[in-house]
């Protein structure tokens, strides 16, 4: 079962307070044939984000599942680096883009997660590496449309998948996002 912590989720509350998270997640993805995927395959929320809040419906779901999902396309992810976990993932992503001739990717992170806590990644941790993988993949390709999303289960046992707004001005002062 999920830590609780309400420093975390009163930071998830700010930023949906300043429009930097928006629960509207469908906008721009029904009208593509099939989304390539990337989020924790997290055996508690794996469905919610499939069935009911990804916006996916009417989608063909192209799905890439390690645990951390979208955070682990960032080099700055505090992970084990001999892995090269951000390269294998990143080239799985375009591959698949590739292969199913995919035009958009749909790239999330949850909260709370189990991988992110083993690495002791706060809110604004998780969103800048997912920020980060975003930035690489357009980086690659810079037509292919990347949706980052936070999947977070609230407190009182609330399920909720937020779009993240990559181009607030809240994220602008995340360093790691300076270099892109
Ligand atoms: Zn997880």
């Amino acid at each position: 079962m999920p830590e609780f912590n309400r420093q975390q989720y009163a930071r998830i509350q700010e930023l949906r307070n300043q429009g930097a998270l928006f629960e509207d997640f469908s906008a721009g993805l029904d009208a593509h044939g099939v989304v390539v995927m990337v989020s924790c395959g997290d055996c508690d929320y794996i469905k919610d984000i499939y069935d009911h809040k990804c916006g996916l419906h009417g989608c063909k779901v192209h799905s890439l599942t390690m645990n951390g999902g979208g955070i682990l396309l960032s080099d700055a992810t505090p992970v084990d680096r001999s892995l090269h976990l951000d390269q294998v993932m990143i080239g799985a992503v375009m591959e698949s883009v590739s292969l199913k001739r995919a035009k958009v990717v749909a790239l999330g992170s949850h909260w709370p997660c189990g991988k992110a806590g083993l690495l002791d990644m706060s809110i604004d941790d998780i969103i800048a590496c997912t920020l980060h993988g975003r930035n690489r993949l357009k980086k690659l390709d810079a037509d292919l449309g990347v949706y980052s999303f936070l999947h977070v289960h609230h407190e009182d046992g609330r399920e909720r998948t937020y779009a993240i707004n990559h181009k607030h001005p809240v994220f602008m002062s995340y360093k790691l996002l300076q270099e892109v």
